[in-house]
């Protein structure tokens, strides 16, 4: 039987509300002992080992647990019967937490992340489901080297590009015109793709000692937005990210003034459009400041740019990154 780990975080899938019902609950209440109990059919699938990092809601995933939370995971990979581990987070950042692991992680074993949508306390909560299919996963030899993963309704998702786009339904996650990586029906696993870019043991931040990240703040653009939001941004921060409009986009109040923050700041320019993909820019950023975001959406700029900044400060290594993981 394989040995699969599960660390507990909180979030919904550990939330409790008055009985029956999913909305106003508390997350990051039932410890992961006592959700399993609710799913009792996960011991037929593996030997459970469960860890209680923290209980909280996934807002309040921070700098301190992402390291704390890559520290146990190495701890725990380094066990030569770990076959697998699963980590139940909230569904608010979890595709932050997925993304910064699957760009730092030192292992190869399958990690998976899940959640769900309605507390524990509610009737047809999604938790037990999903934890389930999370283990089952976990412990399928195809997901061994395919970077950090997630489950949520029945569908595989990849770290880099899992995206919250339903604030309220249960089926909550999309990947959209990337395509999910695959199904999966009860704890049967069906892949049907595989990411193609680098993750894990190939990413370049998988070697990283991590003690701190520099600070980096994202500016969201919008009709009238003053060039005081942009200075103010960048005060106490040495990194900036756009959620430019459309493919990166913004006034020319802010294109002077980003031009400005540029001398003493790496600013990377994303959009808001949730679908597409942004490329440098003669007209909105004719002298180079920015490096552009490729797909990836500002929150995870964020932390991509976090990581750059750690190894380096060029921006042409940095905007190789943006274009190849
Ligand atoms: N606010 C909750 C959290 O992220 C939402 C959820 O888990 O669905 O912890």
């Amino acid at each position: 039987m394989k040995h699969i780990v599960i660390i507990a975080t909180g979030g919904t899938i550990a939330g409790s509300g008055e009985f029956g019902k999913a909305a106003e609950y508390a997350a990051g209440r039932f410890s992961v002992e006592e959700i399993l109990k609710s799913v009792p059919a996960i011991r037929s699938l593996a030997s459970i080992q469960t860890i209680q990092l923290c209980n909280v809601d996934s807002n309040e995933m921070n700098q301190q647990r992402w390291i704390k939370l890559r520290d146990q995971i190495h701890e725990v990979a380094k066990n030569p019967q770990t076959d697998g581990i699963v980590v139940t987070h909230g569904t608010d950042t979890l595709e932050e937490t997925a993304f910064f692991l699957n760009l730092t992680l030192h292992t190869d074993i399958p990690i998976v992340l899940t959640g769900s949508m309605r507390p524990a306390t509610s009737a047809s909560a999604d938790g037990p489901m999903n934890l389930y299919q999370a283990v089952a996963l976990a412990a399928s030899d195809q997901a061994k080297g395919a970077g950090v993963l997630a489950v949520f309704s029945d569908t595989i998702y990849s770290g880099r590009d899992i995206r919250k786009t339903n604030s309220y339904k249960t089926d909550a996650f999309e990947i959209d015109h990337f395509g999910s990586l695959g199904y999966m029906r009860d704890d049967q696993v069906y892949f049907l793709n595989r990411s193609k870019r680098a993750h894990t043991l190939t990413s370049p931040f998988s070697d990283l000692k991590i003690e701190h990240f520099p600070k980096v703040n994202i500016a969201y653009w919008h009709c009238d937005g003053d060039e005081e939001t942009l200075r103010a941004l960048c005060q106490n921060a040495k990194g900036l990210v756009i959620a430019g409009s459309g493919s990166g986009n913004y006034s020319k109040v802010w294109q002077k003034t980003i031009h400005e923050l540029a001398k003493d700041h790496l600013i990377v320019r994303a959009s808001r459009v949730p679908k597409g993909i942004v490329f440098d820019s003669a007209f909105f950023d004719p002298d180079h400041d920015t490096i552009s975001a490729f797909t990836f959406p500002a929150h995870k700029a964020r932390i991509l740019l976090m990581l750059a900044m750690m190894k380096t400060s060029d921006k042409e290594k940095i905007q190789n990154w943006f274009e190849t993981l």
